[in-house]
């Protein structure tokens, strides 16, 4: 008879006071080591929307989608796409939003029946462009901009306004007053003018609506 040797002799005495190395999945859950490299999810109160970690993604498993609804509110839907991913941690790494808007989890159960409903989704509100309607930034990634810059924030119209709203110290009426030396009108509630010229320049704008608006006078 063949003897055992010493070192597998150890390892079956450690088995039979320990237990078996492998869990009993399914029949029990199984429990991922702390540093297991799962699914990154996305964390929609640190998330600001800004689309770096689409940006890093070395294979497009995040993209985005852009929706004015019937409301008029601008949303943006941040969608990670799980049979993509390949867990790399680039996304986590490059968010900046402190690397918490979207982390690598333990969640490694990712089995679906149809493989159209593997991503998840968190939605962000938009700023709109005061002229034209396009989406500039979603809101809180303006927030986030103007708390880094500080004071420079006031070099800026549309992140001095938009941090302004945000936090309730300015509205359209007071914007309208402005403009005309004290009295406020009822211009805050009319429509667009359309014709962008540096009358228009204290609103929230887009990058080539201000372009516009700073190029162009009244005649
Ligand atoms: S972990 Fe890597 S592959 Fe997965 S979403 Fe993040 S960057 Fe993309
Ligand atoms: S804040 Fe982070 S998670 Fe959110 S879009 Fe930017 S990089 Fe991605």
């Amino acid at each position: 008879m063949k003897l055992p040797k010493v070192r597998e002799l150890i390892e079956a005495i450690k088995a039979l006071i320990k237990g078996p190395y492998t869990s009993k999945f399914p029949k029990e859950p199984h429990q991922p080591h702390p540093n297991f490299r799962g699914q990154p999810k996305f964390n929609d109160k640190k998330c600001v929307g800004c689309l770096g970690c689409e940006e890093v993604c070395p294979v497009g498993a995040i993209a985005h989608t852009d929706e004015i609804n019937d409301k008029g509110v601008g949303v943006r839907t941040m969608i990670h796409y799980t049979d993509t991913c390949i867990f790399c941690g680039q996304c986590e790494a490059a968010c900046i939003a402190d690397n918490e808007g979207i982390k690598l989890s333990n969640d490694w159960e990712l089995s679906f029946f149809d493989r159209k409903d593997a991503y998840e989704t968190i939605k962000k509100e938009l700023a709109l462009c005061e002229m034209c309607g396009e989406p500039i930034a979603c809101k809180d990634h303006l927030k986030w901009i103007a708390e880094k810059i500080g004071e420079l924030t006031y070099s800026s119209p549309t992140l001095y306004l938009a941090r302004l709203k945000d936090l309730g110290i300015i509205d359209d009426n007071i914007i309208s007053a402005l403009k005309n030396g004290g009295h406020i009108s009822s211009q805050a509630n009319e429509p667009p003018s359309g014709k962008n010229t540096r009358d228009d320049r204290v609103k929230i704008l887009c990058a080539r609506c201000r372009r516009k608006t700073t190029l162009t006078t009244k005649k």
